[in-house]
């Protein structure tokens, strides 16, 4: 520290660090003493006090003397000396006078024995020391300037290795187990009026240890403003006095050697901070460039890893894919097969669809022929059922080729092409949504008019699957036309029983082949049965069981055996059904209770054989056969209804 950093210390009140401090070795640990140097030269109280620097320590004229006390170095008049912790005590050889240790205040007592190097004229002052943080008081001093000398002692209990030992910010410093005194000497205190010296040691990391404090009065203070100056002779310690010209020159070419060196020191340093510089760029560049590199890297080595996973998962993809491709590949495999398989059998049946749509196509104009001649004749009625699209036709992808709009005025379309239609006229046509109740609603007049003595018949005229059977038959849950009409009849025969009797009786037959069977005969005849004209002009078949039928459970009955018998003898009874005619015969006789009028009229319920046309190709032997008999028999019946129609003077029957 130097007058200037002291100064500049001392004008910070508030620092902690006292204004002077020493540091020294101390148990092989580095210990700080502080030593503050109180001058009160107010009426200050105790904190104000110790805040208070000392100007003494300024004095440049306090040195060090790295040896014990010696009594020729002390020319100035000994005011006291303390033995810090130790005796008073009175140099029997001299007039020299050392005080007991009664000034201080905090601290504690150290004493050793050990043989003290360089001590000086009183070695004994360093065997006893005050150790601690402590102060110490000295009242009553005549006003004025004193000099106040420390003695210190690097005694043996500082164990720490041998060699130099730093012991403060001045330079100071001891060697360690010298054994050696050490004085700081001749700092500057300035009495005042209150007669105080005030000291105050202060450990900073460790404990200040002092072994002596001696006060002198100063006698003779080096005068330093005078115009003359000394300078000491190197060889002979001659003082050789020098004016202050010679001495300002001195100063200014030592001045100026040292600006110089300083300059030169400067512009070393400028150059060596801008290499400093340079290189801590170029050192930053380097850093940022490798910094670059090892991001790069990171990438790299991140996409590596990336790309190892992708392939890694495109490898596993690719298998699974392969994989699914082969099940694939033979799932298809088979799946084609399967369709071609498929296909022929469409194929086939496509040929036989247009066949048969051909073959319908041919009938219609004969349809056409029948309608017309019916529809000339007055008291027969014509009507048309569509049924609706079965669950395999709607899931074979068939759409309706009927065209119901005009439905309503008995009008029904046949879509014949996309845009080509033909229409033809009936009394009523049932569409789809029309059910059994609607049907038999048109035929009830119809087979009423039986119990006035009419001769009634309804025929059921279309191809295989059309409908016929369920119009005419039913099913238990709907009840077709036949059951519905003995039904009816048997009603009114009920309604009008208090004024008619009636007798009503069926027979059931099937003719196929040109044949007539009686489906509710019990035992098979070998006769031949045959429709035979009787003298009053009616046409029946001699032989043909007449059930007599008294109500509707009974006809059920009648109806269920015709039905088994038309089984009998075939392997398959749709197919045996729609090649053969069922015909139905309900016989009414009835006698007017009032007038005793009596009829006697027949109602004929006919389910007729298919009407569609095999190309003749397709038929062969049996079917052949059957066909040429349905088609003659229809066309027989056409030619009927058509000679009726025209009342031609001869019907076919
Ligand atoms: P056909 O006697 O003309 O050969 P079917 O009466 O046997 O024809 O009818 C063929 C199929 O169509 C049968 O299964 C029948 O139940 C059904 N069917 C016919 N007409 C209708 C209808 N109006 N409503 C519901 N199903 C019908
Ligand atoms: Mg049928």
């Amino acid at each position: 520290m130097d007058n200037a950093q002291l100064n500049a210390f001392l004008q910070n009140p508030e620092t902690h660090f006292p204004d002077f401090s020493i540091t020294r070795g101390f148990d092989s640990e580095k210990c700080d003493l502080a030593l503050n140097l109180d001058n009160p030269t107010s009426a200050m109280d105790e904190g104000e006090e110790e805040s208070f620097a000392d100007l003494m320590l300024c004095d440049s004229n306090s040195r060090l003397i790295p040896s014990g006390f010696s009594k020729s170095n002390c020319t100035d008049e000994i005011v006291m000396f303390i033995n810090a912790g130790g005796e008073a005590l009175n140099e029997t050889d001299s007039s020299m006078k050392f005080l007991g240790d009664n000034y201080f205040e905090g601290g504690n007592v150290m004493q050793t024995n050990e043989p003290i190097n360089e001590a000086g004229d009183c070695p004994f002052i360093y065997w006893s020391a005050r150790i601690g943080s402590f102060s110490y008081r000295f009242n009553n001093l005549p006003p004025g300037d004193y000099f106040v000398d420390l003695h210190f002692a690097e005694i043996i209990n500082t164990n720490g290795p041998k060699g130099m030992r730093v012991l403060s910010d001045f330079d100071i410093f001891s060697v360690v187990g010298a054994n050696k005194p050490l004085q700081v000497v001749g700092l500057r205190v300035s009495v005042k009026e209150d007669g105080l010296i005030a000291l105050r040691f202060e450990g900073v990391i460790g404990s200040p240890m002092v072994c002596g404090i001696c006060v002198r009065k100063t006698q003779n203070i080096p005068v330093t403003q005078g115009s003359q100056e000394y300078l000491k002779c190197n060889n002979c310690a001659a003082e050789i006095e020098v004016s202050s010209a010679q001495m300002k020159l001195v100063r200014t070419k030592v001045t100026d050697k040292y600006e110089k060196k300083i300059q030169e020191l400067t512009t070393q340093c400028q150059l060596k901070t801008h290499e400093c510089h340079e290189a801590w760029m170029s050192l930053t560049a380097a850093n940022e460039q490798l910094e670059k590199v090892r991001m790069e890297l990171d990438n790299k080595i991140f996409l590596t890893r990336t790309l190892d996973d992708t392939v890694g998962k495109q490898a596993e993809n690719l298998k699974n894919i392969t994989s699914s491709y082969e099940h694939y590949k033979k799932y298809w495999a088979a799946a084609v097969n399967n369709l071609q398989e498929k296909i022929k059998i469409m194929k086939n049946e496509h040929a036989q669809l247009s066949h048969e749509a051909h073959a319908c196509a041919e009938s219609i104009p004969e349809l056409n022929k029948m309608v017309i001649g019916v529809q000339a004749l007055g008291n027969i009625r014509v009507f048309c059922r569509c049924r609706p699209l079965s669950k395999e036709e709607i899931s074979t992808g068939s759409a309706q080729v009927v065209d119901f709009d005009a439905a309503k005025d008995g009008d029904i379309g046949i879509l014949t092409g996309a845009s080509t239609k033909k229409t033809f006229k009936f009394d009523r046509v049932y569409t789809p949504k029309d059910n059994q109740v609607d049907v038999f609603a048109d035929a009830l007049p119809l087979v009423t008019s039986v119990f006035d003595g009419y001769n009634v018949c309804i025929f059921a005229y279309g191809q295989t699957g059309t409908g016929k059977t369920f119009t005419m038959e039913g099913t238990d849950q709907n009840r077709g036309v036949n059951y519905r009409t003995l039904e009816q009849l048997f009603l009114i025969a009920k309604e009008r029983s208090e004024t008619f009797m009636y007798n009503i009786s069926v027979s059931v037959l099937e003719v196929y082949n040109e044949q007539i069977r009686d489906l509710l005969s019990t035992s098979p005849t070998s006769k031949r049965l045959e429709i035979k004209q009787s003298a009053e002009g009616f046409h029946h078949v001699p032989g043909i069981v007449e059930a007599q039928v008294e109500n509707i459970k009974e006809v059920w009955n009648v109806l269920q055996i015709g039905s088994n018998s038309r089984a009998v003898g075939s392997n398959n009874v749709n197919e045996h059904s729609s090649r053969s005619h069922c015909m139905l015969c309900i016989m009414v006789k009835s006698k007017n209770l009032m007038t005793g009028e009596c009829t006697n009229s027949k109602l004929w319920l006919v389910d007729l054989a298919g009407s569609e046309r095999l190309a003749k190709t397709d038929a062969q032997g049996e079917r052949l056969k059957e066909a040429q008999n349905i088609n003659k028999s229809l066309s027989a019946l056409g030619d009927v209804v058509y000679a009726l129609a025209t009342k031609s003077s001869h019907i076919p029957y």
